[in-house]
């Protein structure tokens, strides 16, 4: 849950992820994702009004949060002050200060954070040098060094100051499995049901958010089939996910939701299903971790008779945060989220240690086989590559994301029959997902919204 209050010290012009209080003054706006805690404001009066008499006044994002956020006809009035940018494609933008006219240029270039459909990082170049705003973001280790644009020839670009996602930022969540392995431990359990018979259903328990659509999509690919959803509406112009999602209740695959505060019933879905009675489990998807020193990890955790927990995460973990600051080094790290049980105190105390230290850059050794700073070179497929020379950068193509490859195959330890024995939970921690797009939600927050609660609401915890 992002507590960023919208500015960044180098360029208090522009205002990210946030739209109300001191940013209504900001001359550009920018939306990294569609997510509730990174929209506080958008839709407020005031910052209506200002825009009703400002010629100037833009809101930059990705095409498809622009698409995303036009679904929603509560925003309906942004769409003439709304530009749209290219991923990795760097644009010069003039913040312009219609009292005086003083002018400030920019170049901001969007890429991609992997956190849910849309989403990106801001990274700014300007007077006062390179910043990177990650937004919410899930990369994978060794992501950073195949962004290109974080580099500039065959050097990482020299980062200033990077605002950090860094809901995962302590070690207890040291490990979270990559979305692959995940994924294909929810289709080994999905495949073990639905191949049971046609009555046999799979309800994805997901709560209502973007970022559940790469499960979505992948289910749907590798059993044939759509998915049964309650609205199409904000991926009409997105085929790549439309084509996997249905609202046709004869599936044996639904993520359609209740209506709020009606519980799950093993009998019946949502949608109330094509016919009764179905046999139904549940997956319930939830960010699990490990520690250091877990060897094995379970990503899926039998809750009840046919309910069962899914390692799902949107947000990077310890271990991955740390690969992508040790990969920047930047001078300055301002986390924007306090990670639960901590205060912004303590994350603030345990990112120092990876800010480069500029105070006595002078005359420093740098033991030889060093070269985290140097960009891999592109070329080399040679099987007898030095790998040793990069300390395990990831020599792959740049920009080519890693997606479907290398997944560990997970075997279910306890795999479900009938009647289903119940095992007791033995596995790491886990939380549910805090990513909402309720506009219910987000006014209840805003209703409530007194002093500033570290961390702001409060997950609810598990086992
Ligand atoms: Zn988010
Ligand atoms: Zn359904």
């Amino acid at each position: 849950m992002s507590s960023f209050a919208g500015r960044m010290k180098e360029y208090p012009n522009m205002s990210l992820d946030r739209f109300d209080r001191e940013n209504l003054h900001a001359r550009a706006y920018f939306l990294s994702h569609c997510h509730k805690d990174h929209m506080k404001g958008l839709k407020g009066p005031l910052l209506k009004r200002k825009l009703k008499f400002s010629l100037t006044v833009k809101l930059y994002c990705s095409f498809v949060t622009k698409e995303l956020l036009l679904s929603n006809p509560k925003y309906a009035f942004w769409e003439d002050h709304i530009v749209a940018l290219e991923l990795e494609s760097p644009t010069l933008i003039t913040l312009i200060d219609e009292a005086s006219g003083e002018r400030e240029e920019l170049v901001v270039t969007l890429l991609p954070a992997g956190h849910c459909p849309g989403s990106v990082m801001f990274l700014v170049e300007g007077a006062q040098g390179a910043v990177l705003y990650t937004g919410d973001f899930r990369l994978a280790k060794g992501d950073a060094s195949r962004i290109e644009l974080l580099h500039s020839g065959s050097r990482v670009k020299d980062i200033k100051s990077v605002y950090l996602d860094s809901t995962f930022y302590d070690p207890r969540f040291y490990q979270i499995p990559s979305r692959e392995t995940c994924l294909h431990a929810i289709q080994d359990l999905v495949q073990d049901w639905i191949s049971r018979s046609v009555r046999h259903t799979v309800w994805l328990n997901c709560k209502a958010a973007y970022g559940y659509e790469y499960l979505f999509t992948n289910l749907a690919n590798e059993f044939h089939t759509q998915i049964h959803v309650n609205n199409l509406d904000m991926f009409k112009k997105m085929p790549e996910i439309l084509s996997h999602v249905t609202t046709d209740r004869a599936t044996q695959i639904h993520a359609c939701r209740h209506p709020k505060g009606e519980d799950f019933l093993a009998t019946r879905l949502p949608c109330g299903g094509s016919s009764t009675p179905l046999n139904i489990i549940s997956i319930k998807p939830s960010t699990m971790w490990f520690g250091e020193r877990t060897q094995r990890t379970k990503v899926i955790v039998r809750t009840g008779a046919s309910s069962y927990r899914a390692c799902f995460s949107f947000h990077s973990s310890y271990s991955e945060i740390k690969d992508f600051l040790s990969y920047l080094q930047p001078i300055n790290i301002y986390p924007s989220v306090v990670p639960i049980g901590r205060t912004h105190a303590d994350v603030t105390e345990l990112l120092k240690s990876m800010c480069r230290d500029v105070s006595s850059s002078a005359v420093v050794y740098r033991p030889l086989g060093t070269l985290k700073r140097t960009r891999p070179e592109q070329q080399t497929h040679d099987v007898d590559r030095a790998d040793w020379l990069f300390e395990g950068a990831d020599l792959a193509p740049v920009r080519k994301r890693v997606m479907m490859q290398e997944a560990t195959p997970t075997t279910l330890t306890n795999p479900p029959d009938d009647p289903l024995p119940f095992t007791p939970l033995v596995t790491g921690d886990y939380m549910d997902c805090t990513e909402s797009n309720d506009d219910e939600e987000e006014e209840e927050g805003e209703r409530g919204w007194g002093g500033e609660r570290p961390g702001g609401r409060r997950e609810r915890w598990g086992g």
